[in-house]
Parts: structure tokens; C-alpha cells; sequence
């Protein structure tokens, strides 16, 4: 019994297939094209988006050496809140995708921030672009043709899982739980569209796909010239939410980190949503069933990217992975300090206009104590996310689990164990993402009959203890709170630095 994992990201297009021991046996990648029609606008083609899908699937099949028809269930992640609008009798979309980081409905946002408080209460999330209402409202008033369209129930929306679905299946329009708790329009407390919200954004109800669990019944393949008709489309989730699940994160206090060019904590809150006092967001945790699952949800914008600075901007080394070693020559007695907040700082500070600093500079500091610095500066920041998810909410963290391209660095990972005072543990398969996806899948079709099962398979590789004593740790983060006092006092006190 095999599972497929169809993992559409925001720069690339993946298919791998897993086997019921969660091994991988095949898998291929397509890189997706970027569109910039104006400044702060990002759109992909969803049509190159699909045709990704019909020639990974096969490439990882062929390379997993299995027939079609022995996959049991499909599992799909994706990118969130990015919105397609397409026609419900052709099935092809009306304009290109507009992607999470498209920011052209700010103007809007910013108009109606006195309404942040009850929308942040009523969805979890804030007024802003990165979110789906405000796309779908932005491509209906662009058109009037389309709205009158949309109202006459002629046209599909939906986020990037939904209209994948819609193409898998012939037709069925519907979307898992996790994705919809990205869009503004969804209900956080009872988990359905919500009218106000809805009236709200402008949003025709009947755009909208029916709300399901992330391991159900999303549909069968239908009509492909790719796959036979018949298999189940049986998990699904937003990327964050599937890498939470693919950790085997399922209760309350269990956490993720995955460090790629920034990095996305997520904390299960267990069956009820907890509202952050920190500027985090509340969001649906994967639901392997009807039972109702909650995460609270933080991101720093820069991690993987200050290496690749070090990197491409300095030049100070070739590859990323040599911040290692680089980190590990660098002299104990330099006191160098790296607040790497490039594009501002994030929760729970939330000083947009911060720019990044180094303290400490001697003659003697060189390009070791900088990579040293910035590994460091990565997994402060980090620490200070877990921190305020923390006192929000009521379970404390008992270890952090972790993935993505920097946890490979092993110095980085006992670092950020020496900062938080917490094990941490690096996945053993590097793609918790696709892997959530497959364990949803597997879930739905029987491949696996319990949690305990995926909780098993997903058991981490290694485990990196905390190594400093306790005042050492308590001396390091007071350092690092001043430096971060130091860049928040500099870039808001004086009206020139805005
Ligand atoms: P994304 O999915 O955001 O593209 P990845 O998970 O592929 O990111 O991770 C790539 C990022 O991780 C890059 O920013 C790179 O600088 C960083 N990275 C990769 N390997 C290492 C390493 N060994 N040490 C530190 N950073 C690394």
C-alpha cells in the first residue's frame, strides 16, 4: 500500500510517494514561475500549476517503481491563502493566481484597521493582504462581469488545494479545514463560512467549496490522462498545519518549527482556539477527524535568508552549510551580537520598520564570529516567538520539534536547545510537509489505523539537549533583549529613521 503526496509550494511543485513504513520511494519537482506584474503584486499561472502536478506524479511514480493503481489514498498540502478563481462549467481560471505575498490590497486593509479587533476575534487572524477575503474581494471589483458571474453562481474560488481538487476529482468543489481557516472568511470557533465575514469582504457564499476535515473523503480521480479513475483524494492541508501533523504534533504543547528562508513556529492548543496577547495568529490545526484542533502560529521573516546573506551578499563562504563549521571556529571571547531583523521585527515586538544590526564589532571580529552571530541571532528571534506563544498558551512547551533546509545545520539546532532551555528534535524526514499530506491520506484510507502509527514513523533522528547552565542562559537572552531594546529604541524614537 502506497500513498501519493502532492506538495504545491510557493516556488516549486512536488510529487513523492511513500510507503507504509513512511519511507520514500519516489518523488520529482517542478520549479513554478513567479509573476511580478507591478511592485508588491505575485501571481502564479494556475494552469503551469497543474500541468506541474501531471507530470510530477507520473516522474514519481516511475522513479517509486509502483503501478497507479496501487496507491491507496492522495494526500495534497500547499501553499496557503492563495486564491484562483476559475469557471465552474470549463473548470479554467479567470486571471492568474494571487499569492499570499501579494500585498496590492493594502490600501483596503489599512482603511479598515478599526475593524481589526472583532475580525482577529471572530477568525484568529488580522486585517492584512497575506490573507484570502481580501484577493477574492480585489479580483471581484476588478471585474464587474465576473461579480455579476460570481452572484449568478457561475463561478468557482477557492485556495490552491481546492481548485487541484477540483481538477483531480471532475468537479468537486471542496477544501479542508486548515486551508479555510486562512481565507478571513472562516469562523474560527464553530468552523464554517461565516455570512458577516462573507458579506463583510464582499464574497459570494456559493464561490465558496464545502469545509471538510483534513482526512476525509475530498473525492476520486476522474477523467485524468495521468492517473486512473477511482483513487481517493483522502488528506489535505495548508502547508504550516500539514508540517505540524507530518511532526506527529497532535496535542496540546506539542510544537514545530521549519526553518526555510523564515521560519514558522506552530503550538497545538488541543479542541478549543486560543487568542494571542502577542500578535499571533490562531489557526485550524490539521483535524484527522471531526474532533476540532487548534495551533497558535508565529513567523519570523528571516532565518535561512541571513545565511544566504552571509553568503551571496558578504560572500564570506560558498554554500550554506558552511556556516557550520565556520560557526564552530569562531573565538568564544568575541562578543559579537546579530539582530537579524532585515524586514522588521515580528512577533511579539512587531517593529515593522526595524532594520538589522550587529553589536560588538572588534578588530578581531572576522567572518566565523559573524556566521557564529547570525546562527545565534536566528535562534534568539525564534526564542522569542516560543516565548510569547508560551504565556499565551496554557501548556507550556516540553521540547521543539524541527525541520526544514537550516535544521540541518546541527550547530544551529544545539544552539537553539542552549537558548530555549529545551531539547530539540530534528525530523528524521527532512519533508514534514509532504509527509503530513501522506499521513492524512494514509489515515483516511487505512494504510495506518492510529496515531500511535504516524507517531512511530515521524519519531525524530536527533535530539539536541540544552547545554548551558541555567545562568549562562539567563546572561545570553538579557544580552539579546538589550540588543533588540537597542534596534527597537533606535528605529522608533526619532521620526527621521521612519
Ligand atoms: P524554503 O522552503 O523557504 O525555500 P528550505 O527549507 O529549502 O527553504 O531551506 C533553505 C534555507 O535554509 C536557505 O535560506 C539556506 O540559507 C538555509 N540553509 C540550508 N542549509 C543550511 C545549513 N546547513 N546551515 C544554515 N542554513 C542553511
Amino acid at each position: 500500500m502506497f500513498i501519493l503526496s502532492i506538495d504545491q509550494g510557493t516556488t516549486s511543485t512536488r510529487a513523492i510517494v511513500y510507503d507504509a513504513a513512511g519511507s520514500k520511494l519516489g518523488q520529482a519537482a517542478k520549479e513554478l514561475t513567479q509573476y511580478y506584474p507591478q511592485p508588491g503584486w505575485v501571481e502564479h499561472d494556475p494552469e503551469e500549476i497543474w500541468n506541474a502536478v501531471r507530470e510530477t506524479v507520473p516522474a514519481a511514480l516511475t522513479e517509486a517503481q509502483i503501478e497507479p493503481r496501487q496507491i491507496a489514498g492522495i494526500g495534497v498540502t500547499n501553499q496557503r491563502e492563495t486564491v484562483v478563481l476559475w469557471d465552474r462549467v470549463s473548470g479554467m481560471p479567470l486571471a492568474r493566481a494571487i499569492v499570499w505575498q501579494d500585498r496590492r490590497t493594502t490600501s483596503f486593509c489599512r482603511e479598515l484597521q478599526s475593524d481589526n479587533r472583532w475580525l482577529n476575534e471572530r477568525t484568529g487572524l488580522v486585517l492584512d493582504p497575506y490573507f484570502s477575503a481580501t484577493k477574492i474581494r480585489w479580483l471581484l471589483d476588478a471585474n464587474p462581469d465576473w461579480r455579476a458571474r460570481a452572484q449568478r453562481g457561475e463561478l468557482a474560488c477557492g485556495t490552491i488545494d481546492s481548485f487541484l481538487i477540483w481538477r483531480l476529482t471532475g468537479g468537486r468543489h471542496v477544501t479542508d479545514v486548515t486551508n479555510a481557516s486562512r481565507t478571513l472568511l472562516l469562523n474560527l470557533v464553530n468552523r464554517t463560512w461565516d455570512d458577516e465575514l462573507c458579506q463583510y469582504f464582499n464574497v459570494p457564499r456559493s464561490l465558496l467549496p464545502t469545509v471538510l476535515p483534513s482526512a476525509a473523503e475530498f473525492g476520486f480521480t476522474r477523467g485524468l490522462d495521468f492517473l486512473p479513475d477511482g483513487l481517493a483524494l483522502a488528506g489535505v492541508a495548508g502547508d504550516q498545519q500539514a508540517a505540524l501533523f507530518g511532526q506527529a504534533a497532535f496535542e496540546a504543547g506539542e510544537s514545530k518549527c521549519t526553518y526555510g528562508t523564515g521560519a514558522f513556529f506552530l503550538l497545538h492548543t488541543g479542541a478549543s482556539p486560543v487568542l494571542s496577547k502577542h500578535g499571533l495568529l490562531t489557526t485550524v490545526a490539521a483535524m484527522p477527524d471531526a474532533a476540532p484542533q487548534y495551533a497558535i502560529e508565529g513567523a519570523v521573516f528571516i532565518a535561512g535568508a541571513a545565511v544566504q546573506w552571509l553568503r551571496d551578499g558578504l560572500r564570506l563562504f560558498g554554500t550554506a552549510e558552511a556556516s557550520e563549521r565556520l560557526a564552530q571556529e569562531a573565538d568564544p571571547e568575541q562578543p559579537t551580537m546579530f539582530v537579524p531583523s532585515f524586514v522588521g521585527l515580528g512577533a511579539p515586538h512587531w517593529v515593522p520598520e526595524a532594520r538589522a544590526a550587529l553589536f560588538g564589532l572588534t578588530r578581531n571580529t572576522g567572518p566565523a564570529e559573524l556566521a557564529r552571530a547570525t546562527l545565534e541571532g536566528v535562534a534568539f528571534q525564534v526564542a522569542d516567538l516560543i516565548e510569547a506563544a508560551g504565556h499565551d498558551a496554557a501548556t507550556p512547551l516540553s521540547e521543539l520539534r524541527v525541520d526544514g533546509g537550516m535544521s540541518r545545520n546541527a550547530w544551529f539546532l544545539q544552539t537553539q536547545a542552549n537558548v530555549l532551555g529545551l531539547p530539540v528534535l530534528q525530523a528524521q524526514h527532512s519533508e514534514s510537509t509532504a509527509l503530513g499530506a501522506a499521513f492524512l491520506a494514509g489515515l483516511q484510507s487505512k494504510v495506518w489505523r492510529s496515531l500511535d502509527d504516524l507517531r512511530r514513523i515521524a519519531a525524530g533522528s536527533r535530539r539536541f539537549e540544552p547545554a548551558w547552565p541555567v545562568e549562562e542562559q539567563r546572561k545570553r537572552g538579557q544580552q539579546w533583549k538589550r540588543a533588540v531594546r537597542a534596534v527597537i529604541d533606535y528605529y522608533t524614537s526619532s521620526s527621521e529613521s521612519r
